[in-house]
């Protein structure tokens, strides 16, 4: 009891191949826990079921009162969209759009007017030290530059939990540092609880917890 997002026994397969052979995990409001183990390991379709993306074939996803494992597909986006962010490695930031564009897109798909949505995506923008591109498309920007856009964008709406995917696989060290420190301090500002998979350990170093997966189970015994 307490947790805010808890995995029990997940198991997930596609086709022959099983990603998840019970996997368990629980993260507590505000804390940084980072998946980690060998590719393969099924660290990425754990973060999908916790985040309501992937459905598990067996054993169960709880948020808060919610067994997301049993919602529709309806109820899971919508809490997606209100509770979440997302943090990629790469592609995911709209080319069209301009940098404050793509971040003040959430707020406007969650009903957030034009002006209000572009205050708080430059003062996101602030916040992780890339407000001098809001102006600029995700095309003219570097990879360091592009990663703390997308921080931004994942923050904007102040979601509970941030879901972020090898957030920096494409960036070399130094980048993926500033940015690692970056999305961890914006996160405890505002007590954002964060799910990181990575296999690199000075990236897990800025978790509070790191939770290692071997062939689709979790092995960390805490859990
Ligand atoms: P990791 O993130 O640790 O690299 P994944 O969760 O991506 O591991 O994958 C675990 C296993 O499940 C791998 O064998 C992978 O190929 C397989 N897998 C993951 N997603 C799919 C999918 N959508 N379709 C088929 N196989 C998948
Ligand atoms: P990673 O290993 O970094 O998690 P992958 O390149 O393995 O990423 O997978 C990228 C996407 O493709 C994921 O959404 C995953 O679920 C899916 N995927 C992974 N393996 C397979 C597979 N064998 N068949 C189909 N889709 C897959």
């Amino acid at each position: 009891p307490g947790a805010l997002l808890a995995a029990v026994e997940v198991r997930k397969a596609f086709g022959a191949t099983t990603a998840l052979a019970g996997a368990s995990l629980r993260v507590d409001a505000g804390e940084v826990v980072a998946l980690m183990g060998p590719s393969g390991s099924g660290k990425s379709t754990l973060l999908h079921c916790l985040a309501g993306i992937v459905r598990p074939d067996a054993g169960e996803v709880h948020y808060g009162p919610h067994r997301l494992s049993a919602l529709s597909e309806s109820a899971r986006s919508a809490l997606r969209r209100g509770d979440f962010g997302f943090v990629f490695q790469f592609g995911q930031l709209v080319p069209e759009l301009t940098c404050a564009e793509n971040v003040a897109l959430p707020l406007r798909l969650a009903g957030v007017g034009r002006r209000d949505a572009r205050a708080r995506a430059l003062a996101a923008l602030g916040r992780l030290g890339v407000e001098d591109v809001a102006a600029k498309r995700p095309g003219e920007v570097s990879g360091g530059q592009g990663q703390r856009v997308a921080v931004a964008r994942a923050l904007v709406t102040e979601p509970k939990v941030v879901f972020a995917d090898e957030p920096t696989g494409a960036l070399d060290s130094l980048n993926g540092e500033q940015v690692m420190r970056l999305l961890t301090e914006a996160a405890r500002e505002t007590s954002a609880a964060v799910v990181l998979v990575t296999h690199e350990s000075r990236v897990a170093a800025y978790s509070d917890r790191e939770v290692v997966l071997r062939d689709g189970r979790t092995t960390d015994a805490a859990s």
